[in-house]
C-alpha cells in the first residue's frame, strides 16, 4: 500500500472487476493493494464466502439457485461495509451483475428471484473491469481449490458474464496476453484512470475547480 497523504474526503466510486473462473483477478487485486493507497479498498468475493464458509453445493437446482441468492446478498452487506469507509474507490472482487451469469436458468430469473433488474445492479458500479479467462492454451489452470471449472466451462462462463455487463456505460474488456503481467498492469492502468488525482490516480480531484462558480 502506498501512502498518498491526501486527507480529502472523497466521493466514493465503485469499480467491480470480474472475468471468469482463472481470469487473474486476485492477482490483479492483490496488485491493486500494493499499487495504490488506503483509499482504494477492496472487497472480497462474496462467493468466496459463501462457499468458503460451507454453504452446500450439491449441485441441485435448488442448491445453486439458493448459492447465488445467498452470494447477492452477502455481496451487497459486503459493498456496504466497504462503503462505510468513505473509499475513494470501493474495488468489488465481482458484482451483483454476475450472479445473473452463474444462475441455472435465464437472467431473467434471477433478477426476479432477488427482486431486483438488470438496470439497478449495473447502477450500483461506475465501472467495471472485465479480465477474459484464457484457453487452455493460453495457460487457464485449476491452482485454486476452490475452482471446479474444466477450462471449456471456464470460457463459457467467462462469455456469459461478459454479456450480462455489456450494456455497462464503463464496461472495460482486458484480453488474455502471453505475458500475464501485460494483462494485470493493463488492468492497474485502468484502474488508475478511476482513482482521483488526489491519491494518485488519473481522474480528477473530488473537490477540484472546475470553472463553474
Ligand atoms: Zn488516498
Ligand atoms: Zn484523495
Amino acid at each position: 500500500m502506498t501512502d498518498c497523504g491526501c486527507t480529502g474526503s472523497h466521493e466514493t466510486r465503485r469499480v467491480a472487476v470480474t472475468g471468469g473462473p482463472g481470469a487473474g483477478k486476485t492477482a490483479f487485486l492483490e496488485l491493486a493493494r500494493q499499487s495504490f493507497c488506503r483509499h482504494v479498498v477492496v472487497v472480497q468475493e462474496a462467493a468466496g464466502v459463501v462457499f468458503g464458509g460451507g454453504f452446500p453445493r450439491d449441485g441441485s437446482l435448488i442448491a445453486r439457485q439458493a448459492g447465488q441468492r445467498a452470494i447477492y446478498y452477502v455481496q451487497r452487506e459486503l459493498e456496504s461495509v466497504g462503503d462505510s469507509h468513505e473509499p475513494a474507490i470501493l474495488l468489488c472482487d465481482r458484482g451483483t451483475v454476475d450472479g445473473a451469469a452463474y444462475w441455472p436458468g435465464s437472467p431473467e430469473e434471477y433478477w426476479a428471484s432477488v427482486g431486483t433488474t438488470l438496470q439497478q445492479e449495473l447502477s450500483r458500479y461506475d465501472a467495471v473491469i472485465h479480465l477474459r479467462t484464457p484457453t487452455a492454451a493460453q495457460g487457464y489452470n485449476r491452482l485454486n481449490p476452490l475452482r471446479v471449472e474444466s477450462a471449456e466451462d471456464a470460457m463459457a462462463i467467462d462469455e456469459r458474464i461478459l454479456a450480462v455487463w455489456s450494456s455497462h456505460p464503463h464496461h472495460y474488456v482486458v484480453d488474455p496476453s502471453p505475458a500475464f503481467l501485460d494483462k494485470v498492469s493493463r488492468a492497474i492502468q485502468l484502474l488508475r484512470q478511476e482513482v482521483p488525482h488526489c491519491c494518485g490516480g488519473e481522474a480528477p480531484d473530488p473537490d477540484a475547480d472546475d470553472g463553474w462558480p
